[in-house]
């Protein structure tokens, strides 16, 4: 029998999940049958996720800054690409706020269910001591001075100094790059290495998520039985979902602005690896589909797209920003807290950074979720509330992390004179033909 694909499985797991808990809840012993017995197993794999978040960040931020040493060669591309990429990141990112902001999903929780959220998760005094601790120490440079860590095996201890890790490792990359390359290179193995074993450890805890979605959602619907808190995650599914397409319609404005390649020829030239991205749920995945699309179908000549591309699959991430920035604020909401100007400005600048700081891979978008969390003093076991519909969300923001990086790779060919005025290849589904 042919094995079913992650995403059907994860899906599966996530309607058992509710249709058990519904059966249970008509037993008098249900409810505490699945806190005690079904419960432990979705905090087990959330706990999992979130162990690996700091060596990840360091694995995947040592290796992409050191890789960048081509930059040197290839400055004038090189500065471009970085930019264009930051500048679109961000705009994402300010897409999700203004729609989450403007939806406010979590805000249709009524008071009862938001009670129930955060007894279970840690408790009132739990978010309000956070929130006095953020306060208080709040100077004008605070945030300046909370990214540099006087101590790194005490900023790797807890999950709320992650910009501090991020500091760290782009500091540690940038003297890898410096150092000679015969003393480099053997550092240089040694975090390729790690972060493989990191991935892979990612791809060991994805098998287990059908599993834990299962355990997640049969405790939600014990948990809060509330319908309320159903409509709020269809409504924050919704909020992600329009901003990824406001961000797809943003591509195809600045590429025809750009380039003057309609949304037509941009659309059929990449849908292939959209499709693609949508069903593996990763950008390094859809890599080589997106560089043949884009090299044959959408006329970026290789030299380019060789350098933007790959790059792009690592550090540009545009739906997962966004995605991140809607997550958080909707958390926030959930749990009743109140997030100032300054705290989603925070937001802004950590969801870029989260998101350069994603692998591309399923469910990574997620992991890096935390450091957003940590940073604005948001609980991080939120987590728990959206991670039933991850699965999803993930499969659309990856088909837009994809797309931002095909775009991208058009807006620099066009800006080093090294975009075709005709494809290689016309017609868009000719590759297949062969
Ligand atoms: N799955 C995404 C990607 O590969 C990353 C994420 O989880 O957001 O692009």
């Amino acid at each position: 029998m042919k094995k079913l694909a992650l995403h059907w499985q994860i899906l599966t797991g996530m309607a058992l999940g509710v249709i058990f808990a519904l059966i249970l809840s008509n037993f008098e012993w249900g409810s505490g049958f699945i806190n005690d017995w079904i419960k432990p197993f979705g905090t087990i794999f959330i706990n999992a996720l979130k162990l690996i978040a700091v060596p990840l960040i360091l694995a995947s931020l040592i290796k992409g800054v050191s890789d960048l040493k081509d930059i040197s060669k290839l400055s004038q591309m090189g500065a471009r690409t970085i930019l264009t990429y930051i500048a679109t990141t961000v705009i994402a990112v300010s897409i999700g706020l203004g729609v989450v902001n403007l939806v406010k999903p979590g805000n249709t929780i009524t008071d009862e269910t938001r009670e129930e959220l955060v007894a279970s998760y840690g408790g009132e005094a739990d978010l309000k001591r956070q929130d006095a601790e953020k306060q208080k120490n709040a100077g004008p440079l605070q945030a300046l001075v909370d990214i540099v860590p006087g101590n790194i095996i005490g900023a790797s201890s807890s999950n709320s100094n992650m910009l501090q890790v991020i500091f760290f490792a782009i500091f540690f990359g940038i003297g890898l790059i410096l150092i000679p390359e015969k003393t480099a290179q053997p550092v240089k193995s040694f975090f390729d290495g790690f972060n493989e074993v990191i991935l892979k450890m990612i791809d060991i805890i994805m098998l287990a998520a059908p599993y834990g979605v299962f355990a997640l959602l049969a405790a939600l619907v014990v948990e809060s039985p509330s319908a309320d808190l159903f409509a709020a995650l269809a409504m924050y599914a919704l909020c992600v979902i329009s901003g990824l397409l406001m961000m797809i319609g943003v591509y195809i404005l600045i590429v025809w602005i750009f380039t003057k390649k309609s949304p037509k020829f941009f659309l059929n030239g990449i849908s292939p690896a959209q499709l693609l991205a949508f069903s593996t749920s990763s950008s390094a995945a859809t890599l080589p589909v997106t560089m043949e699309r884009v090299e044959e179908h959408l006329g970026v000549e290789k030299e380019v797209s060789s350098f933007v591309l790959p790059i792009g699959a690592t550090i540009n991430m545009d739906g997962t920003s966004l995605y991140q920035a809607v997550a958080a604020v909707f958390i926030a909401q959930a749990f009743g807290m109140d997030l100032s100007f300054t705290t989603q400005l925070g937001i802004i600048a950590t969801a870029t950074l989260a998101s350069i700081g994603s692998a591309a891979v399923p469910g990574a978008g997620m992991v890096m979720l935390v450091i957003v969390l940590a940073q604005a003093g948001i609980p991080e076991a939120g987590l728990a509330l959206i991670f039933a519909i991850d699965r999803p969300l993930d499969m659309c923001r990856t088909t837009v992390n994809v797309t931002g990086d095909a775009s991208v790779s058009m807006l620099v060919a066009k800006a080093v004179g090294r975009l075709r005025d005709q494809p290689l290849v016309k017609n868009w589904n000719d590759s297949y033909k062969k």
